[in-house]
């Protein structure tokens, strides 16, 4: 149901955002993977999104800490497919430390790749969506931009932001076709989480098996983590027409973790 339309998505050379390009590759549309590794991985990736898709698939290296880089690769798009009509924020890190040793850089970056390279390539995409009368922006947010975690004080802040920065351009672009939504996931199983065990197995003087049962998949009454493919399915929805009257939503996908 995707065919003709270009969906741009950051830091989807990974995880949950690799499974949102394999999900909308699948519908039809035209896709912009970005982000880092592998290169010979990364091909292998694009060619596969471009067979699934029988579409377009390209590969933007932006880095997201720089503003330049993330305006011209949605204006890149453009010029490559003629629109972008599905922009996803998706990129993130992650640093877990208290705070008065978090490191300032960390700190920096987070708020840098997690909230400010969202407001850069809105501000580059709306104005085609707003010419064309149609558009999706989906921030990946996180369970973390509705309550808190300690020593996570960067990313819960940035994810937050991403929440307000949603309902901000949800309101501006109301009367335009365009929809603007966070996704909140509660823990998915992905890299990110992966890496983070070590520093929290520090942090709080936990095995890996304790952080892994009392930490992350404590807060998460379905004891499961959530699967990167359950997020996706959430993309499909909110990039379909009938999904045009959720705008500035905030919609949870955390195993009830945000209920409690
Ligand atoms: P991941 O580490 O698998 O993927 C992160 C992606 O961001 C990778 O493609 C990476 O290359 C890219 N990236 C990092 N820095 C970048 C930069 N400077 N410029 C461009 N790309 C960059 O992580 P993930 O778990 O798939 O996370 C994706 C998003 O989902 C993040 O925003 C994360 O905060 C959010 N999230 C994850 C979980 C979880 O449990 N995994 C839960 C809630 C929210």
């Amino acid at each position: 149901f995707l065919k003709g339309k270009t969906a741009v998505i950051t830091g989807s050379t990974s995880g949950i955002g690799l499974a949102y390009a394999k999900a909308l590759a699948a519908e039809g549309a035209n896709i912009v993977i970005n982000g880092f590794g592998d290169a010979a991985a990364i091909e292998a990736e694009r060619v596969a999104l471009e067979q699934a898709s029988g579409a377009g698939a390209t590969y933007s290296p932006a880095d997201m800490t720089k503003p330049d880089e993330i305006a011209a690769m949605v204006h890149d798009a453009e010029g490559r497919f003629g629109a972008v009509d599905i922009l996803i924020n998706n990129a993130g890190i992650q640093h877990v430390a208290p705070i008065e040793e978090f490191p300032i850089e960390k700190w920096d970056a987070i708020i840098a790749i997690n909230l400010s390279s969202a407001f850069h390539s809105i501000r580059a995409a709306v104005p085609g969506m707003k010419a064309r009368k149609w558009g999706r922006i989906i921030n990946t947010a996180s369970a973390h931009s509705l309550v808190a975690s300690p020593f996570k004080s960067a990313y819960v802040t940035a994810k937050h932001g991403l929440a307000g920065l949603a309902k901000t351009v949800a309101l501006e672009t109301a009367t335009f076709g365009i929809t603007a939504n966070c996704i909140s996931p509660g823990y998915v199983w992905t890299p990110l989480v992966e890496k983070q065990i070590p520093d929290t197995m520090k942090a709080r003087n936990m095995t890996r098996e304790q952080v892994m049962n009392d930490v992350l998949l404590a807060g998460q009454p379905t004891r499961e983590f959530v699967t990167v493919e359950q997020v996706a399915s959430l993309v499909l929805y909110l990039c379909r027409d009938e999904a045009r009257g959720i705008t500035g939503a905030n919609l949870s996908v955390d195993g009830g973790w945000t209920a409690q």
